[in-house]
């Protein structure tokens, strides 16, 4: 069998998280009633005209300028002519020879390595609504909820070359625009959308291969799988001698197979043509500027910058830098105490821990930076154990409460006292006398099952290493 080589290009729709719609002054909270969030404009009614929401537009430059996308000065809508129940205007209000930005690339990192991907464009357009197939009424609804939500469409070059790529691709995308905080980018309730073009051709060659569109995909999961089965089921037909045929094909998620839903010849036929009912605008090189000046730090900037200003390890930074919340409340700790590395111990070992157990986000939790702070600092002078601690941890994070009151409350105070360990290490070896007369004959190593014993008799409260410390002292004097 020849060697094949995959080439993948992705298309992303992003809801913005604006809080009116594109056109109008609907809301755009998920999950309303159906057909509670809808106006004139977004039914489409004849005689209703669409207004631009100014923070879509803005919302548009700041992820072109994050793609490192060119700005077109000229704004310009177009009409995207199709029918179907779920557009009631029978056109889509669109972006097509003027998108908001074009010619950028994103820096994915994908295994050890990072990799530039092109971006094509990135347009804005109005998303449509929602159908709702009911089987119990033999008919299907409609909820006009969605119609004129914002979205912006990012469109990559046909330059991935794994699933894998394109996983860590979307991971990438995803991660860029939850920092440029323009929506919540969460795919189960359908505000990161994908789809895939894939194509194979003969390693060596120039040439790309005919591709297939794949919809339907509802996780990054189901885009690695669909892109394996799509790469797999092309090379099999190239194989067989038979030509690929340009289509659109749909993921079936339980049966993990891709089938044809239309082909070229099918596809639609749009007829864009300029948007009558909103004037073209140009924006100016200082408007672009304000915006640009708006950008957060974005994650791998705040990669390199935890490496070094904290000395933390690329895999301790990444995890933080992940999640922006928790980069956020690190940094919050680290401000209110200046031990970088303590902190990032309890917080990617510990308190990420606990969190995944309660399944919620740092944002949820009940507990402040300073609180956090305050537990670690009791641990590290001793006031309580590393272990009574993070139980002390889950309780803060159910109730809220301070370190210090649970301690004071519970009684979990470390022991420390010489005298009270004296006593308790005094019937641990009057209760051992046989393991004691082994450590006499020389058999050190198995002092470590006293100071078991030991911490044991203080419900692990005492300091182990002390512990250690005072039995051998015991041997010492004879
Ligand atoms: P269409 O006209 O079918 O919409 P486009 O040229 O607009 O195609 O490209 C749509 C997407 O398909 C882009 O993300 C692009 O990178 C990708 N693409 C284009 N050609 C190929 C190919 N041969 N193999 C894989 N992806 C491709
Ligand atoms: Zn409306
Ligand atoms: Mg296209």
């Amino acid at each position: 069998m020849k060697t094949y080589e995959t080439v993948i290009g992705l298309e992303v729709h992003l809801q913005l998280d604006t809080r009116t719609k594109i056109f109008c002054g609907c809301v755009t909270h998920f999950g309303k009633d159906a057909n509670s969030q809808t106006c004139p404009v977004c039914l489409g009614l004849p005689g209703s005209l669409p207004v631009l929401n100014q923070k879509v537009l803005e919302y548009g430059m700041k992820i072109g300028l994050a793609l490192n996308c060119a700005i077109n000065t000229f704004v310009k809508f177009d009409r995207k002519n199709y029918y179907y129940p779920d557009l009631p205007k029978a056109y889509q209000i669109s972006q097509y020879d003027f998108p908001i930005a074009k010619k950028g690339s994103l820096t994915i990192t994908t295994g050890e390595q990072t990799k530039k991907i092109g971006i094509t464009r990135a347009h804005m357009e109005e998303d449509a609504g929602k159908l709702i197939h009911s089987p119990e009424i033999k008919c299907s609804l409609v909820d006009y909820n969605r119609t004129g939500i914002p979205l912006v469409e990012i469109v990559s070059e046909p330059d991935m070359r794994s699933s894998q790529e394109a996983y860590d691709y979307l991971t990438s995308l995803k991660l860029l625009m939850e920092y440029l905080d323009v929506s919540d980018c969460d795919m189960e309730k359908g505000s990161l959308r994908c789809d895939a073009n894939v194509s194979i051709r003969e390693a060596g060659n120039q040439e790309f291969g005919t591709k297939t569109e794949l919809k339907n995909l509802n996780s990054f999961k189901a885009v690695k799988a669909a892109i394996d089965y799509e790469v797999a089921r092309q090379i099999k037909m190239v194989e067989a001698g038979e030509r690929i045929v340009q289509e659109t094909r749909l993921w079936n998620d339980e049966k993990q197979m891709t089938f044809s839903m239309r082909s070229k010849e099918e596809a639609h036929d749009y007829r864009y043509f300029p948007e009558p009912d909103l004037v073209p605008f140009t924006i100016t090189e200082n408007d672009i500027e304000k915006v640009r000046k708006t950008l957060p730090e974005f994650p791998l900037e705040k990669l390199d910058r935890f490496i070094r200003q904290y000395q933390l390890s690329d895999y301790d930074a990444n995890v933080l830098v992940q999640d922006k919340q928790l980069a956020k409340f690190f940094e919050d700790c680290v401000m209110q105490w200046n031990a970088p590395k303590k902190i990032c111990n309890w917080i990617t070992s510990v308190l990420k821990q606990e969190l995944n157990k309660r399944k919620i986000n740092i944002s949820e939790m009940r507990l402040t930076s300073g609180y956090f702070v305050g537990l670690i600092k009791n641990v590290e002078e001793g006031v309580v154990s590393n272990l009574v601690g993070k139980e002390i941890l889950t309780i803060m994070l159910d109730t809220g409460r301070t370190c210090m009151s649970i301690i004071e409350e519970k009684g979990l105070r470390q022991v420390s006292d010489d005298n009270a360990l004296g006593a308790i290490i005094d019937t641990v070896l009057v209760e051992n006398a046989s393991i004691v007369e082994q450590i006499k004959g020389g058999k050190e190593s198995a002092i470590g099952f006293l100071v078991g014993q030991a911490m044991k008799k203080t419900q692990g409260k005492a300091n182990p290493k002390k512990i250690g410390e005072l039995i051998k002292g015991r041997f010492q004097n004879g």
